[in-house]
């Protein structure tokens, strides 16, 4: 029997916000524990929560780029249940009237674009935190750091609408990337700014019944969100092939196992007791508002993309992966305006330029190389001052001493020689070292020609034009046979 995955993401995003989002506590992350805390986030009887502005504005901006349907009016409630990095005994969070509903994401995939629903946005609060390790931890002692505390986070959920792991990474990375193009999120998953819960059923194939889900928590990457439901269908399919059944639960994602274990069923599952929170009167977004907001929202990514195929007459591809990040995209473009070819900009840039902003993770706004010290390196390879396998080394240099291309290229002496009388030379000494090889060619083994190219380039230390070796060498081969 064939199978079909049904996956539906929940995403929970932390706000870029300076302060928390119903008191004036600093979110900043690494604090002392328990110093960005008062008796609002601390849950103190007879404490008033204040709603922060910016945090509804943010989730405002993500609901209408992601094509949602702003609620009139929306409410807070309070979901109740009990744990020690919960101060208040409750969570405040949307619950029946959420701020935007019935949106949408539109991801490009291998078969042709694929949109994928968004059900719901709404705005809640993060808990604190546990600590078992560190500096005081003893066998018998948690500690509680309470710095979290209620730092804003948004709640993304989606339609059950992906099919495939592969396609739920996707729907990942194009949020991910939105959220950081809207700059309401800084799009850490390592850090726990961007969490991620998978929900993943399987059916026989063509079946429109859903089966029971597994919910996956725990995964801290694009690349584990992937793997944690390869895994977990795979064990869904063995369950019912084997005559089980599949239990609705939630389930952990191991890393280093690379498995998925049970963590609790569906018989504790909680029962939250959600009321309206009585603290905060229902929100109301007026429609001016929502209008300044879709005024001020950047060019997303999608269309981005879309405008660089056309513009630069790059490949999709390509356009993609430049655009994927805001900072590349400006980048890029700053390249071109400062005078070098698309093509030749965006493989520069998504080989040697990124390759090593990976490496010391930078990105690209702070890049050593500024985008017209990189058009500098295309004009002296464009006017054949240097060719592009020096211009790797010059990059480097470039790259790990700030210095510009003509100061690398006149320090280091790489002008490329391009001068007839002294390539024929190095041509004229390469054949006459070499006689053994010489024989060879003249003998009908015309692959050897390349030999001899190497030689040349080695004698010039790499700093002959190759256009020129090769013509010039063809001639005088070509000479040497007919004259034999
Ligand atoms: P809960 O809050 O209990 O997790 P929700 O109704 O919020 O429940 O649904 C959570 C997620 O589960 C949504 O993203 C939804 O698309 C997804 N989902 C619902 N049913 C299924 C199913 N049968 N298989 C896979 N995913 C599902
Ligand atoms: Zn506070
Ligand atoms: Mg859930």
């Amino acid at each position: 029997m064939e199978y079909e995955a049904v996956i539906g993401l929940e995403v929970h995003a932390q706000l870029l916000t300076d302060s928390k989002i119903f008191c004036g506590c600093s979110t900043k992350f690494g604090g002392e524990p328990n110093t960005q805390t008062c008796p609002v986030c601390l849950g103190m009887p007879g404490v008033l929560p204040v709603l922060n502005r910016k945090v509804v504005e943010y989730a405002l901006r993500t609901a209408v780029a992601l094509n949602c349907a702003i609620a009139e009016k929306s409410v807070f409630a309070r979901k109740n249940y009990f744990y020690p990095d919960l101060p208040k005994g409750y969570q405040i969070s949307m619950f029946e009237r959420p701020l935007a509903e019935h949106g949408w994401i539109e991801l490009e995939l291998a078969g042709g674009k694929k949109r994928i629903g968004i059900t719901r946005i709404h705005m809640e609060e993060d808990a604190g935190k546990l600590v078992h390790s560190g500096e005081f931890a003893r066998a018998d002692y948690s500690y509680v750091d309470l710095n979290r505390t209620g730092v804003p986070l948004m709640e993304i959920v989606s339609e059950p609408d992906l099919r495939a792991p592969e396609e739920a990474a996707e729907y990942m990375r194009q949020l991910r990337s939105i959220l950081v193009y809207l700059g309401v999120c800084d799009g850490n998953m390592q850090e726990g700014s961007l969490r991620c819960d998978a929900n993943v059923s399987v059916m026989p194939k063509g079946s429109t019944k859903f089966g029971t889900r597994a919910e996956l928590k725990n995964m801290n990457s694009f690349r584990n969100v992937q793997r944690a439901l390869e895994y977990e269908i795979v064990r869904q399919k063995k369950v019912i092939e084997s005559g089980g059944e599949v239990i609705q639960e939630t389930r952990l994602w191991d890393d280093e196992m690379g498995k998925t274990g049970g963590m609790r069923g569906k018989e504790d599952a909680h029962d939250y007791r959600y009321l309206p929170d009585p603290d905060l009167i229902p929100l109301k977004v007026d429609e001016d508002w929502i209008g300044q907001i879709r005024q001020s929202l950047p060019e997303l990514p999608g269309r981005k993309k879309g405008r660089f195929v056309l513009q630069y007459n790059i490949p999709e591809y390509d356009a993609g992966v430049l655009t994927q990040d805001q900072g590349l995209a400006e980048y890029f473009e700053a390249v071109i305006k400062a005078g070098a070819a698309s093509k030749w900009a965006s493989n520069w840039m998504m080989g040697e330029l990124m390759r090593e902003l990976n490496e010391q993770n930078k990105s690209a706004g702070d890049c050593p190389v500024k985008p017209e010290e990189l058009a500098g390196l295309y004009r002296l390879i464009e006017k054949g001052a240097i060719s592009s396998k020096i211009a790797k080394n010059v990059f480097l240099e470039m790259f790990r001493n700030g210095k510009s291309a003509e100061q690398v290229v006149r320090e280091q002496g790489l002008t490329q020689v391009s001068d007839d009388s002294v390539i024929r030379k190095m041509i004229e000494e390469a054949i006459a070292e070499n006689p053994k090889q010489l024989a060879e060619y003249l003998s009908g083994k015309d692959k050897m020609s390349g030999f001899f190219v190497g030689q040349v380039m080695k004698k010039s230390q790499g700093k002959a034009n190759p256009q020129m070796v090769n013509q010039i060498l063809a001639e005088a081969l070509k000479k040497l046979k007919e004259g034999k």
